[in-house]
């Protein structure tokens, strides 16, 4: 890291920093400017940066610390650097070919299960998503139906053959989902719960991990690493919109973060123009920027009767929708060379 002392800092202050410095075990090179001094910190100790980065900012005469070392490691470019594809059961996500997951925001019922996985397969999906448990805004709101959902959900992939998608939100959760899943999500809402990062990651399925609404990718990037760390080799990461003061569309799907996290990382990105948008009508457009800017997959919702969804059936696409999403996203994702 790097220390830049304020203009009217003394010779005090500086002392007092490098003196922190050798105590942490850090050593140290001076460069003594006309304005200022800038203090450069020489071999961090492991698990010691962001700690030393905050008590040093505070010390007296300090202006700034910008650490240079990433606090990701193992899901970095550095440590793997070219783009790694992960498979979800037979469905591979990254590495040229386009994943598109689609289905209802909420397992609702068996029918409603099977009928959707079908008409999504036709359309060209790889993977049926589908929660059985629901991260709702309000406690009065469907909160899924936990156990019996991830029953409808393994009753559609064996119809069907499709890979499932579900989420997680508890720790509790992590090992009957993981019986069941082929990949478990992490919601929005979620991204920042260290304890559920850190059990997903260690309960041997592959894990997709959304970003959170208010997160930087940074921030995203870190959670994944706990996932990492907890041993998961297969993590993939989802932008599914971030709260700006637009209140036409749900959220706001940030396409620059997904050019970003492609340069930091080697796991694969997916988007959620579903979610982003909350509007199906603008869900086709954003699913052609997404492909466009280079996400390795697609994350839709469909629902066979949006207008009886028991959640987010205004972004939910009819099966008539999705395919002709389907129609045009091949276009654009032969045209950046992938194939769908
Ligand atoms: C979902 O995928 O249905 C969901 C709740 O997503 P998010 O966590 O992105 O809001
Ligand atoms: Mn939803």
């Amino acid at each position: 890291m790097i220390i830049i002392m304020r203009a009217d800092s003394t010779e005090a202050d500086i002392e007092g920093v490098l003196e922190r410095l050798d105590d942490s075990g850090y050593g140290h090179h001076i460069s003594r400017g006309e304005e200022r001094t800038i203090i450069g910190a020489i071999g961090a100790p492991d698990g010691e940066k962001d700690t030393a980065a905050g008590q040093l900012s505070v010390l007296p005469g300090v202006e700034r610390v910008v650490p240079i070392l990433k606090t990701y490691k193992l899901i970095s470019r550095e440590h793997h650097p070219r783009p790694k594809p992960v498979m979800i059961g037979p469905a591979q996500v990254g590495g040229g070919h386009l994943a598109v997951m689609a289905g209802p925001c909420s397992v609702e019922g068996h029918d409603q299960m099977v009928q959707t996985a079908r008409a999504v397969k036709d359309a060209g999906a790889c993977a049926l998503r589908g929660g059985a448990y629901k991260p709702r805004s309000s406690p009065y709101d469907f909160q899924g139906l936990g156990v019996e959902g991830l029953e409808h959900l393994a009753a559609a992939r064996e119809e069907t053959g499709l890979p499932i998608v579900t989420e997680v939100m508890d720790v509790r959760q992590v090992e009957g989902v993981a019986e069941i899943a082929d990949c478990m999500q992490i919601g929005a809402r979620n991204m920042q719960n260290y304890g559920l990062l850190k059990e997903c990651g260690g309960a041997g399925k592959p894990v997709m991990l959304k970003r959170g609404f208010a997160s930087t990718v940074e921030e995203w990037l870190k959670a994944a690493e706990y996932i990492a760390a907890a041993g998961a080799q297969d993590i993939i990461l989802c932008e599914r919109g971030i709260r700006t003061f637009e209140t036409g569309t749900r959220f706001t799907l940030d396409l620059g973060a997904i050019a970003l996290a492609r340069r930091e990382t080697f796991l694969p990105i997916v988007a959620d123009p579903s979610h982003a948008t909350g509007v199906a009508s603008l869900v086709l457009p954003m699913a052609l920027a997404s492909t466009a800017a280079g996400a390795d997959g697609l994350l839709i919702e469909v629902h066979p009767r949006p207008d009886q969804a028991l959640s987010d059936g205004p972004q939910s696409l009819t099966p008539a929708a999705f395919s002709d999403l389907m129609r045009e996203v091949r276009k654009v994702a032969e045209a950046v060379g992938m194939t769908v």
